[in-house]
């Protein structure tokens, strides 16, 4: 059985993320996409509320999942019995960060392969940190986010 995680902080889930996920998901016999719950990093939503809305996005998948973790990811997927994490490249910027964690991931446990996905075209410039300040500044983020997130968003920035 190929279990895959897929790890962030989804502060919040985009449409970039459920491509990576609906990818994903025909690749693994079990995903599940995992919420870091880091307190050093400051983020908008608490750690169940990204997890909620990510539950909203995947209910229509029957073997995607998501569950909130702390402490080293390879721990973590080791606890799940999963050999592969999963992490979308949106950009080359993104490339050397990810290149560092994977094999620092593999050093610390040599039965974990990363996969990277490359971003749909579509999604490439996107990230949470980009839809916050759209949302900030009353943008329309219907195209970045799905309605439950985007209901969400307005609702913890009082818009
Ligand atoms: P992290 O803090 O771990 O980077 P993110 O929630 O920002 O957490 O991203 C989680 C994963 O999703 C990363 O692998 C990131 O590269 C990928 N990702 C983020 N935005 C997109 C996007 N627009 N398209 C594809 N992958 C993305």
């Amino acid at each position: 059985m190929k279990i895959s995680i897929y790890p962030g902080s989804f502060d919040p889930i985009t449409y970039g993320h459920i491509d990576i996920i609906d990818r994903a998901s025909k690749i693994s016999d079990r995903l599940i996409v995992a919420v870091l719950n880091n307190p050093e990093k400051k983020s908008l939503f608490k750690v169940e509320e990204r997890c909620e809305m990510i539950k909203d996005a995947i209910k229509t998948y029957d073997n995607v999942e998501v569950e909130s973790f702390d402490g080293l990811l390879v721990d973590y997927a080791k606890s799940k019995g999963a050999n592969i994490i999963i992490r979308g490249l949106r950009a080359v910027t993104d490339f050397e960060y990810e290149l560092q964690l994977a094999q620092t991931n593999r050093q610390i446990y040599d039965k974990v392969d990363t996969i990277f996905l490359l971003t749909n075209i579509q999604y490439s410039y996107l990230s949470s940190s980009i839809v916050k300040q759209v949302a900030k500044e009353n943008g329309d983020i219907s195209k970045f986010v799905t309605p439950f997130v985007s209901d969400k968003l307005k609702k913890i920035l009082n818009k």
